[in-house]
This record gives C-alpha cells, structure tokens and sequence, in this order.
C-alpha cells in the first residue's frame, strides 16, 4: 500500500531531532493490522535521544517565542496548507499502520489539519488583562506568556489528531515540542512533521521521538522527570495516564490528560428513532469503536427499545468489514489481538450474564471483527463498567428519566455522553445532569477544532480545542507596576 504514494518522501522512517532526520541504533518494525505484515521498520530511539531532544527544544525556544504571534502562525498556516495538500498520501500511510478504511483517514487528516488552521489564527488572539488598579501611584498588568518546552505522548486511534491538536496550540503559543507518537502508528507522525519541515518549522521546534513499546517507557521517564519539560499532554489510557501523572510530581508539571471514557447514549421515547440509530451508528461504529467517545453504553427507553434495537441491528448487518484500502469497506481491523481479547472477553461475559446477540458477535480470522448488537444488557455486566473500544452496542432497557441519568454517571469516567430527545425541557435537564465533559444532544458526532473537548472525574484534566485549547500552554504572568 506504501509504495502507490503520490509523493514518497512523506515516507519517513526516522526520528526528527532538532531538525535532523535520526536513524537511531535500532530498529522496531510497524505493522499492518489488516494482515499483520510488516511495513517498514523506524528508528529505535531511547532515553539518551530523549535527553538530547529536551536539550534542542530547550536551546530553540528562545527563538520561537521571540517571534512575532503572526510570524509563528503563518508557519502553522503553511503547514495546515500541505497536510490538506497531502491528504490522499497522509490518508494512505495511516490506513497502512492503523487500519481505519481510506476515507475515514482521510477524514481524519482533515479534521486534524483542522486544529493546526485554528491554532495558527489563535496565535494572534492570546490577549493578556490589565486590571483596575486598588491604588493610584500603582498599575495592574496580566501577562500570557509561553510555558515552555511541552512533551506529548499520543495514541494509535487517530494517528494525526491527537499530535495536532496538542502541538499546534503549544507552538501557536510559543512553545517548542516533542512528540512521542505511539508505537503502533509512528508513520502518520513523521510524515506530519516532514510536512512542519517544509512549512519552515525551525530546527528543534518540533521533535519527533520514536519507538516501541518498552522504549517507549523509558522515554516517558526521560520526560516526565525533565525539569526543563514544563508540560506534558498525554492521550490514552486512564492507567499509563495515572502513571505519567505521578511521574510528573516530583517537577510538579503541569497536565493536560484526555483519558478512557464509558460514553452513555441515551434514547428517550420522545426521541426521532431514525435520527437516534443514525447517531448511535456514527458514534458507536467509527474507528471499528476504537474511540474515546464511543457509545459504550446505549440505553433504551422501554417504549421505544424493541423498535430500536431492530433498525440499529439492520444498519449493523449492513457495515462492510475488510481491509481498509478495499473499496466500499467501512469498517476495518481491530488494532491488535489484544483489542480483540478484550471484545471478545466483554460479549462472553454479556452472553454469561444473561445478554442475547441481535447481530455479529463473531471475529473473522485473526484481526477483524463483526459489528455487534447486544440486547438485554444490564448493568452487572462488564460492558457496562469498562470501555470496550470495539464494535460492540450493548443495549440497555430503562423506564425513566432519573433512572438512566444515575445509571450513566454511575462511573468514575467523564469524557463524552449523548441523548436523544424532542422535549426541550429534558434537554436542558439531562444536558446539565449528565457529569460529564461533553453532551451531544441528537447528535453522535460533536468533535470539531472550535469547541473544547475533554472530560471531567477520572477522563482527564484540561481542554483540547477552542480558544481555551491554548491555556494550557501558556502561563499567567502579573506585573505589579509601582511609582506611577
Ligand atoms: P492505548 O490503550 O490507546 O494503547 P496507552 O495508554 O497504552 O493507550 O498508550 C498511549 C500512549 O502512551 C502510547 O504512545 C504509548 O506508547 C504510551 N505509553 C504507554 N505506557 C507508557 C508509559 N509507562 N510511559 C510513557 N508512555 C507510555
């Protein structure tokens, strides 16, 4: 799939370091999830490469945040302009590591770029405060100011997204960055940094840090104990993040952390039907469900559940599974086996505990499997408490409003929630009583560059996106100004 590239020098397979591409003394091989073949091998980089990429991009900052807002923006509107440019190549080299069927990476390289177009117009609007003064001979000025070098650790599910919507603030901000992409997918990141390359982007601005699993800790380790690493962005589990976090302590660094989530998606019987099933589809599907925000938990009022549950399982039947580079194919490989576990370890114990299968709940061969309806879903079961991240619609039955909205915040996760209704009352009423960071009301699909996306409880800290996507990368400074 590599080699029908339109440009073949997007294809990078070593680590960038302060301008230079690093080949690394080893290797560690990236594979297709589709057929578990090998695609290329990229460069092994460890604690040492760590150590002398938190130097470049301490050695480089000065010059950057030295730049003019507008200076440092154009950069980043140059390089928005060449990943839409390169969009059917980024496209192409994401579905080869990741799987996700060729349009829907193409929607992603996109909606990635996307943050790198807002960031670059928010670099000019990063206004401070003056404050009335409380004394005459006295002035009050507020100051935001770049926080720094800023590390980020990013996760296999969107391969460009997650790195462009923590690194374009930071460097909108002016602040320089390194980027360890995750091992599964380092491709996508090295092309996007190749792209940085020729958008003008200073040598030790961005980092790229690659490696395997193992190295990929001890390069975590390198960062988080940095003192001149000021912040860290992490996406992925709520595990490694509960690590990273303690990890960061000893420098009290500062955190975003976009974490697990067990998204509810509620239908009320005042619901539009269709419209629920379209959304539940969009939400519960994209990605073969490999998502953050994913309905992990649909649950049904009693009046409309039977005739919900049998047009969700009729579009279900209907996902086309395959490689992802095959024409008409929707709905790609899991990750890895593990993934597959996992799925097959929630539908056994649904099955166990009472739950029938509508559709699916098969795998085909070794790394694909069948978009799946769980019906008479309760809440002992393990789909209920833990993320699935896999095409799994568990389809829970409630009788009433109270009910459902303790059921939904009946977890230590906060990221992303949906419902369905027509009565604005109950909208305004669930939208506030949902704990959760994000409520998309009639809608499967809420994420955009515009608004700020995170989670509350155990989902995270801080916010991606919309001009608040920006305060986590810069510092409030207070000039008291005496003598008037
Ligand atoms: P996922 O479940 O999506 O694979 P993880 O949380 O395991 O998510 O991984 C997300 C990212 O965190 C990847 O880039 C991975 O390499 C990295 N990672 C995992 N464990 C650690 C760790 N202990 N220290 C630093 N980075 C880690």
């Amino acid at each position: 799939p590599l080699a029908l590239l339109a440009d073949p020098s997007l294809l990078k397979t070593d680590a960038l370091l302060n301008g230079e591409w690093v080949a690394g003394r080893d290797r560690f091989d990236v594979t297709d999830p589709a057929t578990g073949e090998k695609l290329v091998d990229v460069a092994l980089l460890g604690a040492a490469e760590a150590e002398a990429a938190i130097a470049a991009a301490n050695a480089a900052w000065p010059a950057w945040r030295s730049k003019t807002a507008k200076e440092r923006g154009a950069i980043l509107m140059k390089w928005y302009a060449l990943l839409v440019q390169h969009a059917d190549d980024l496209a192409r080299i994401m579905t080869a590591e990741q799987g996700k069927p060729l349009a829907e990476a193409r929607g992603e390289v996109i909606y990635g770029a996307s943050f790198v177009e807002w960031f670059a117009e928010e670099a000019k609007r990063i206004y401070g405060e003056t404050i009335p003064s409380t004394d005459n001979n006295k002035r009050f000025v507020i100051l935001k100011q770049p926080i720094g070098v800023c590390a980020a650790i990013t996760p296999w599910n969107f391969p460009i997204a997650m790195i462009t919507r923590k690194v374009a603030p930071a460097l909108a901000a002016g602040c320089t960055v390194i980027i360890k992409p995750a091992e599964q997918t380092p491709l996508s990141a090295l092309a996007c940094a190749e792209l940085a390359q020729r958008a003008g982007m200073p040598p030790g601005v961005l980092n790229i840090l690659t490696g395997d699993a193992d190295s990929s800790i001890a390069i975590g380790n390198v960062l988080c104990a940095s003192d001149t690493v000021r912040h860290l962005s992490f996406t992925g589990s709520t595990e490694v993040g509960r690590i990273l976090m303690k990890q960061c302590a000893p420098t009290i660094k500062k955190l975003s952390l976009e974490l697990g989530g067990n998204a509810p998606f509620i239908v009320f019987d005042d619901a539009d039907i269709d419209s629920a099933v379209e959304g539940a589809m969009i939400s519960k599907y994209r990605n073969a469900g490999q998502t953050c925000v994913c309905a992990n938990r649909i649950y049904v009022q009693e009046g409309v559940y039977d005739q919900f549950v049998h047009k969700l399982a009729a579009k279900a039947v209907a996902i086309k599974v395959g490689n992802g580079f095959e024409a008409g194919v929707n709905q790609g490989p899991m990750i890895d086996a593990q993934a597959i576990t996992k799925v097959e370890s929630h539908v056994a114990d649904a099955l166990a505990k009472g739950a029938r299968v509508v559709v699916g709940g098969t795998r085909i061969g070794e790394r694909f499997y069948t978009p799946t309806v769980l019906a008479d879903v309760t809440s002992d079961m393990l789909c209920s408490r833990e993320e699935t991240f896999g095409p799994v619609a568990p389809v829970f039955r409630f009788k009433t409003e109270a009910e459902v909205v303790e059921l939904a915040n009946a977890t230590e996760f906060g990221l992303a929630s949906y419902f369905y209704s027509r009565d604005i009352g109950r909208i305004f009423r669930v939208g506030e009583a949902l704990e959760y960071g994000m409520v998309g009301i009639n809608t499967g699909l809420i994420s955009v560059a515009e608004v700020p996306f995170g989670g509350v409880k155990q989902s995270g800290l801080g916010r991606e996106g919309s001009h608040q996507g920006i305060e986590d990368y810069v510092e409030t400074k207070y000039l008291c100004i005496g003598d008037i």
